[in-house]
């Protein structure tokens, strides 16, 4: 039996990486994580975080307006990037350190390295030139975004990463993306007074997401200023004193401060080795791995956004420790990748859990849908032009609920608890049996008895 200097070494200090080496730990092996950047990850340093962050500092622009309609004298306002950045990063740094902590005190090691894998067992950290053994390798270094080879000029664009770290706010901005990122950060941009062009290749927005729900948030994006440009691409970008000419590919030019791609992001598994060690990959370059996580080399596994299952933080964290406890605490255990929550944190925010109404038609034979659309109190006041959408998708037959799907103020919030309901596989009889919260937005949710479409 070889012996090895380690019992885990991860490659990936982030949520998955570390949930896993942490409990590793925790559970007497001798574990260790390698991590280039930043311990945290994409979520912690430059994802989730700070982008809510972000996103609080970018809504206290329609609080103002409720505000005065609530009798307060709102004087003059102004909103500074650098103290926000700075403050930022203050809270970043400090979770970093609590990560780092708790890695330590579970008794797993760091090393602030990169790793290149020599053979299936062996890794290499390439700054310090040494080489360390382990029984089990754990790939969970996540993903990058990426910019498309067929922007002419695409080294002058930013991405996620960069926005982050911008030295000011820009005046002028354009996000090319309909997705999550895109659309959070159009709602940053917009909320903190920056001129903002939402650029999208398909037809609507946030592909996936229910298609009511689409449409309703291109519109709210529109009524806070966004302009949303569908059906269009990006052609060249050129730098033009201290701004960028963007050349659209219908030859229409737009001059702007910055412009960020938000275009989906890949498995990041270049240059780690995993070709030589019998690790197969997708045409993605996503790690191919079972219910287990384990993939086409025996002693290598896969968590997180590298594997390219469900990109969400907090199925990560769940693949780390059902990985932990299948190999280090004697309990084989999987994760259902079903009913998942997700919010999209654009403001308005959506929140999601279960079936679309498309996919439930084409999954069931009789889907009933009931709907609501309503001023949020805290608007009513301002007039402030805004709406709460929800939508509750039904199995007729069944009358289980398969889907919800909310746009508007607390959206994400709603929907955690919802999730619950869903995953209890709660009938819609159990939603009207529960009694209203009163005067919430979320009542709604109980009191929706007329169906708006039945396709029995
Ligand atoms: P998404 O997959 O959410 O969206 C990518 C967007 O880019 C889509 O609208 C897609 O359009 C568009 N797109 C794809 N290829 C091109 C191209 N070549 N040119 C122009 N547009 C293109 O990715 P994001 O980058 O927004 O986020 C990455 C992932 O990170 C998300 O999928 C999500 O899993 C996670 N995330 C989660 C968040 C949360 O939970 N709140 C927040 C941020 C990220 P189409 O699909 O129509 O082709």
């Amino acid at each position: 039996m070889p012996t090895y200097d380690y019992d885990l070494v991860t490659i990936g200090a982030g949520s998955g990486g570390v949930r896993a080496t942490r409990l590793a730990a925790t559970y007497g092996k001798r574990a260790a994580v390698v991590e280039e950047y930043r311990v945290g990850g994409t979520c912690v340093i430059r994802g989730c975080v700070p982008k809510k962050l972000l996103v609080y500092a970018s809504r206290y622009s329609e609080d103002f307006v409720d505000a005065a309609a609530f009798g307060w004298h709102v004087p003059h306002h102004e909103f500074n990037w650098q103290t926000l950045i700075a403050n930022k990063d203050k809270e970043i740094a400090r979770l970093e350190a609590a990560y780092r902590r708790n890695l330590g005190a579970a008794g797993a090691e760091i090393f602030e390295d990169r790793a290149v894998l020599r053979d299936p067992h062996t890794v290499h950290l390439l700054k310090s030139d040494k080489t360390i053994t382990a029984e089990t390798v754990l790939i969970a270094t996540g993903g990058r975004p990426w910019i498309p080879d067929s922007v002419d000029g695409g080294d002058l664009a930013i991405t996620s990463n960069e926005a982050f770290h911008l030295e000011k706010l820009p005046h002028t901005v354009m996000v090319v993306g309909g997705g999550y990122i895109a659309i959070e950060f159009a709602g940053i941009f917009v909320g903190l007074g920056a001129r903002t062009t939402l650029v999208h290749h398909g037809d609507e927005i946030l592909r996936g997401f229910d298609r009511e729900v689409r449409t309703q948030m291109h519109h709210e994006l529109q009524k806070r200023g966004v302009d949303v440009l569908i059906k269009s691409a990006v052609a060249s970008i050129r730098r033009e004193g201290a701004r960028k000419r963007v050349r659209m590919v219908d030859g229409t030019e737009h001059l702007v401060d910055e412009i960020m791609f938000a275009v989906g992001r890949r498995p990041n598994t270049m240059g780690i080795g995993l070709e030589h060690c019998g690790v197969e990959m997708n045409e993605r370059r996503a790690v191919l791995v079972d219910k287990y996580s384990r993939s086409t080399q025996p002693n290598i596994y896969a968590v997180g956004d590298v594997t390219d299952r469900v990109n969400l933080t907090p199925v990560a964290i769940r693949e780390g420790a059902a990985f932990a406890e299948t190999l280090y605490n004697n309990a084989p255990t999987t994760v259902d990748h079903a009913d998942i929550p997700t919010a999209v944190f654009g403001t308005p925010e959506i929140g999601a859990v279960g079936l679309t109404e498309d996919v439930a038609c084409a999954k069931y034979k009789n889907i009933d849908i009931y709907r609501t659309a309503f001023r949020p109190m805290r608007a009513t006041m301002s007039g402030r032009d805004t709406q709460i959408f929800m939508k509750i998708v039904v199995d007729a037959d069944s009358d289980r609920v398969l889907g919800c799907h909310i746009v508007g103020e607390a959206a994400a919030e709603m929907i955690q608890c919802v999730a619950i309901a869903v995953k209890m596989k709660a009938t819609k009889a159990d939603f009207d049996a529960t009694v209203a919260l009163h005067p919430t937005a979320g009542e709604e949710l109980v009191l929706l008895r007329t169906k708006v479409k039945a396709t029995a």
